[in-house]
């Protein structure tokens, strides 16, 4: 897989000085046990690492100034142990360029009635110095997250957990590097947008290539590279010759093998994560990429057809995100209307993502009515089901707005003999007329990102950190 540098996250506690050197310890102590034993729980997918006290304004300024220049840092979770006053906090607040997250816990589960004096409720008043902290990041406008509930409780770490995964991600948008193979297919409206906007508020560099310096890395892959990866190919799909001659087949796969090759070669020498094709600018391919594109998301890559740069940019961020499983780039196709068994089938005329597959895929060549090259090869499977997301971002003239939509994806029941690429079906939310007429009213479009391991609040919780209107279909 395409990986990411190694990420982790800073635990900062807020105090003061009022409460006395003894308190200050206490509060140390009962930290360091939370973040080991948070740490050694396997529930968190990053490490988090304990800050220094954060009991003056000059602390708190200085740990938030090196999490911004530490590249390693994805965010900062806070927890006010006692009553924090937050006039502190308000020049790091505002200093610090990374995900927050205010962890409102406290170190105790249940208040010790038996034995509470004064001197318990000074050291644990979490209740009262999260209203404090939570007042000045609401007025900086902070777009933080908040977790509530007890630290050792399942549901608050998997909420830090999901937290994590999109910090992660919003700090890997700025490393986003689409290259693009032609411009977007001609006449196309919703994969348009403004790329110089889309770097400004989200990070992602766009670049354009004419599709012949592309064929130059495809053409320069030797036939032993060619054979040793047909061979891998052997061992991981099944291969479906259909009416084909066995050679004639094979060459038209060993032909998505060498793009495959040189493509990989031209993302890696460039630092691009993501890429999109257009089946309208071939010039000295033999085929479409197809088994090429689909070999590339599996690996992580980023990608969308027709030039459409936005959608490529978020299939790259929700892998991300997903720690590249269940997640990819979708096509809504056909509907299938008839009463109780409304759903939409997603595919695309070919790259279809295999990490959405429930099955072995198996290779086939197969004529393409689009893109006036030889038949290509592609990787036909069924797709995967589970409860998901499906996101699209639109560029309205003055502003770029994400649509999120729930949905339920199933494993099709019949058979398509005569379908020569992958499906997947999917239900949308709250039912099939008000999902599919509230997406068309605001403007979604066809192409997506389908996830079905991240959550709408994961989706809206990056739309927030990079200011995004965002609109939920649930
Ligand atoms: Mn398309």
């Amino acid at each position: 897989m395409l990986t990411i540098g190694k990420k982790e996250f800073w635990f900062v506690v807020g105090s003061q000085h009022l409460y006395g050197e003894e308190t200050l310890l206490e509060v140390k102590k009962h930290a360091e046990i939370l973040v080991t034993e948070l740490n050694e729980s396997g529930k968190l997918p990053y490490p988090i690492v304990l800050q220094e006290l954060a009991v003056t304004a000059d602390k708190i300024t200085r740990v938030m100034k090196e999490a911004n220049y530490h590249d390693e840092v994805a965010g900062v979770i806070t927890w006010m142990h006692t009553f924090s006053p937050a006039k502190m906090w308000i020049r790091g607040t505002k200093l610090l360029q990374k995900p927050l997250l205010h962890l409102a816990t406290q170190f105790n589960e249940s208040i010790p009635w038996e034995t509470i004096d004064m001197d318990f409720m000074n050291l644990n008043q979490s209740a009262h110095g999260d209203r404090e902290y939570g007042f000045i990041n609401a007025r900086l406008k902070k777009q933080n997250k908040i977790v509530v509930g007890y630290w050792k409780n399942s549901k608050v770490q998997k909420q830090v957990a999901e937290w994590m995964d999109v910090a992660v991600a919003y700090n890997e948008s700025f490393n986003i590097k689409v290259a693009r193979f032609g411009d977007n297919m001609r006449n196309v409206a919703v994969t348009e947008g403004d790329k110089v906007e889309a770097q400004i508020q989200f990070g992602w560099t766009v670049d354009y290539f004419g599709i012949g310096d592309l064929v130059q890395y495809v053409d320069a892959v030797k036939e032993t590279e060619i054979e040793e990866l047909f061979n891998e190919y052997k061992t991981l799909y099944d291969f479906d010759y259909g009416s084909y001659d066995h050679q004639v087949w094979e060459d038209h796969v060993k032909a998505q093998v060498k793009q495959e090759i040189g493509l990989r070669r031209f993302l890696e020498a460039g630092n691009y994560n993501a890429f999109t094709t257009n089946f309208e600018d071939l010039y000295g391919m033999q085929q479409l990429p197809g088994l090429s594109v689909q070999r590339l998301m599996a690996d992580g890559y980023g990608f969308a057809g027709e030039g459409d740069w936005k959608t490529a940019a978020i299939d790259r961020l929700m892998k991300v995100m997903a720690h590249n499983e269940n997640t990819g780039f979708m096509e809504d196709y056909t509907y299938e209307l008839a009463e109780g068994k409304e759903s939409i089938l997603q595919s695309h005329m070919m790259e279809v993502d295999p990490a959405l597959a429930t099955n072995k895929p198996k290779v086939v060549v197969s004529p393409l009515s689009m893109g006036n090259r030889e038949d290509p090869a592609r990787l036909v499977f069924d797709g995967k089901s589970g409860e998901g997301v499906v996101v699209t971002m639109s560029d309205f003239g003055t502003h770029f707005k994400l649509l999120i939509n729930e949905v339920s994806a199933f494993e099709p029941e019949e058979k398509a003999p005569h379908l020569p690429v992958a499906r997947v079906l999917w239900k949308v939310k709250p039912n099939f007329t008000e999902g599919v007429q509230s997406w068309i009213e605001n403007g979604g479009g066809h192409h997506t990102v389908v996830s079905l391991n991240l959550t709408t609040d994961q989706i809206a919780t990056w739309a927030k950190m990079v200011e995004l209107d965002y609109v939920v279909i649930k």
